[in-house]
């Protein structure tokens, strides 16, 4: 079996201040996903300037930064079917409010700029980010429990 897509799936400082870590993990883990990176990490400003270099000019981001070097984060790599997709799905919408129930904004967040988590949105973008957050690579192995979770 041979699944591999990928996706780079953040605790922001926010979810990690408030001990949300480990459900968010286990969520993934849970889904069928398997973990291939895992660090926590106190980013710099530029290296987040660089993470979100696509809302460079928006309103809101020097606050983003701001709030994303405010602590550490918990930088992960998820591979499984449609990765990406199911990722952005499982994290919610950007804005908690609108956010389904079950989700984990919809669960745990009210605020865009309070969003706990970030899921990368496209297999290009994931791509991306993996390499910049994961410069020394990630890890390669089995896990045994891929033909229970794919046919
Ligand atoms: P995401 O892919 O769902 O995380 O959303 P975006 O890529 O559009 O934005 C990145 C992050 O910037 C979001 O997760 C929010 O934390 C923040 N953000 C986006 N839009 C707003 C906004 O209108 N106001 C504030 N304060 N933050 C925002
Ligand atoms: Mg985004």
């Amino acid at each position: 079996m041979s699944v591999q897509e990928r996706t780079y799936i953040m605790v922001k400082p926010d979810g990690v201040q408030r001990g949300i870590v480990g459900d968010i993990i286990s969520r993934f883990e849970k889904r069928g996903f398997k973990l291939t990176a895992l660090k926590l990490v106190h980013a710099t400003p530029a290296h987040l300037e660089e993470h979100y270099a696509d809302l460079k000019g928006k309103a809101f981001f020097p606050g983003l930064i701001k709030y994303m070097a405010s602590g550490p984060v918990v930088a992960m790599v998820w591979t499984g079917l449609d990765a990406v997709k199911t990722g952005r799905v499982m994290l919610g919408a950007t804005n908690p409010l609108a956010s389904a129930p079950g989700t984990i904004r919809g669960d745990y967040a009210l605020a865009v700029g309070r969003n706990i988590c970030h899921g990368s949105d496209a297999v290009e973008s994931a791509e991306k980010e993996i390499k910049l957050w994961f410069p020394e690579g990630v890890v390669q192995y089995t896990n045994d429990n891929e033909k229970w979770v794919f046919e």
